[in-house]
């Protein structure tokens, strides 16, 4: 069976779904590997490399899809690509189903069977192919490393002759899996590190990092049991915007990380609190792919505020480190199939009861199977 590797088309994107580690275990399945030319080059890996490690390299996508039974991707295929992916094929890759009927529809219509891996549930066995985590450990990371790069202090305390220079403060909102490794980094490069969130499983985790926790703890917050964060209400938001607008004032770096699954990012971090920072400070806004956490944030942009304080609006964080974050995607994406291949066919096999196929699986023969990606009822 042929696997197939675009060269991203989204402006931006670095990743590549395949990399020479992960293509030795796809080989292990006896999958012919095959990738379009260039699809590794803006994460380092050279189609020479691809090719020693088992991939043919086809020169063009229409000729790497073709006989393709398994589509690997890291952002979503565009139509004129998914004109091009054979009926039948199970394309695999985070492909931004929520809040997208439309698209989901599309997969269906092409007869494709899709897997959006941004949904794979938050269970022990799926850890190893969780996109999510492995690309928001890296965001996170590299969320603290240009906030370093612009600041124009530095983050660790230097006691030199000539004086002392005071570490760096850095505010880090939402401790999920990117904060808490932002946490861990800015503690690493010397900085005095305090974190928000409003699920109360985070308080101890920020503490056991060596952060101070601040927070809004209230009937609320207490109710947050569950792994993902639920929308709070304009109550509890008016008192964190009041916690929050004081704590921002007090720090140099702000590193806003907070999410709601399948909604907009919740707003942080006001203009008002922006513009009680002292001129030089640093926000880096990584939810900016679902609107950012800070008012002062333009998705996609760096921007200087009229009080001086540095926004860093990118989009697509886990891009700005897209070496590692290819490795580890490539690594997720091929333990997933690992999981789910028929030895005895050479072919992978989704059961429909399986709970991370439950979770991931939108479309299989022409329909819409996910429960949450239904049609509307006429
Ligand atoms: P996420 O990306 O959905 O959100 C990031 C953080 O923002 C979360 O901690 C969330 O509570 C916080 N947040 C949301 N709204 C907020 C608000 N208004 N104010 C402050 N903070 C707010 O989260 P994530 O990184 O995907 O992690 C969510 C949870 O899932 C974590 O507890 C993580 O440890 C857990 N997790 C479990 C597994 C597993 O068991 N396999 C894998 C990955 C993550």
């Amino acid at each position: 069976m042929r696997l197939a590797v675009l060269k991203e088309r989204l402006p931006g994107e670095t990743r590549v779904a395949a990399v020479p580690d992960s293509i030795k275990k796809l080989k292990a399945l006896g999958l012919d590997v095959v990738i379009e030319a260039g699809a590794g080059e803006r994460a380092s890996v050279s189609d020479a490399a691809l090719r020693e490690a088992g991939a043919e390299i086809a020169p063009d996508a229409a000729s790497a899809l073709k006989g393709a039974g398994i589509v690997f991707t890291v952002q979503p295929p565009g139509d004129e690509i998914l004109a091009q992916i054979e009926r039948g094929a199970l394309l695999v890759g985070t492909l931004g189903a929520m809040g997208n009927q439309e698209r989901v529809q599309a997969y269906a219509k092409a007869g494709i069977d899709a897997c959006s891996m941004e949904l794979l549930p938050r269970i022990t066995r799926a850890q190893s192919m969780d996109v999510l985590s492995s690309q928001a450990n890296l965001a996170g990371y590299r969320a603290v490393i240009e906030a370093a790069e612009a600041f124009p202090r530095g983050f660790a305390m230097m006691m030199t002759a000539a004086g002392t220079v005071p570490p760096a403060r850095v505010f880090v909102v939402g401790a999920g899996v990117a904060g808490l490794q932002a946490i861990a980094t800015a503690r690493r490069l010397g900085a005095i590190v305090s974190a928000t969130d409003v699920r109360p499983a985070a308080k101890e985790e920020i503490k056991s990092l060596g952060a101070t926790f601040v927070g809004v703890e209230d009937e609320e917050s207490k109710a947050q049991t569950g792994a993902y964060a639920k929308e709070m209400s304009a109550e509890f938001r008016a008192k964190q915007a009041a916690l929050i607008a004081e704590t921002v004032a007090k720090n140099d770096i702000v590193i806003c990380t907070a999410l709601v699954m399948g909604r907009k990012a919740p707003t942080i971090v006001t203009a008002d609190a922006v513009a009680k920072m002292r001129m030089g400070s640093v926000i880096v806004d990584i939810a900016a792919d679902a609107g950012g956490n800070c008012e002062a944030t333009v998705p996609g942009e760096r921007i200087v505020t009229e009080n001086g304080v540095i926004v860093l609006g990118h989009r697509n964080w886990p891009s700005r480190i897209g070496v590692a974050a290819s490795t580890l995607y490539a690594r997720n994406l091929s333990t997933f199939l690992t999981g789910f291949w028929d030895k005895e066919a050479g072919r992978p096999k989704l059961p429909a009861d399986d709970d991370i196929v439950k979770g991931v699986l939108l479309t299989r023969d022409g329909a819409v199977v996910h429960p949450n990606f239904q049609p509307q009822a006429a």
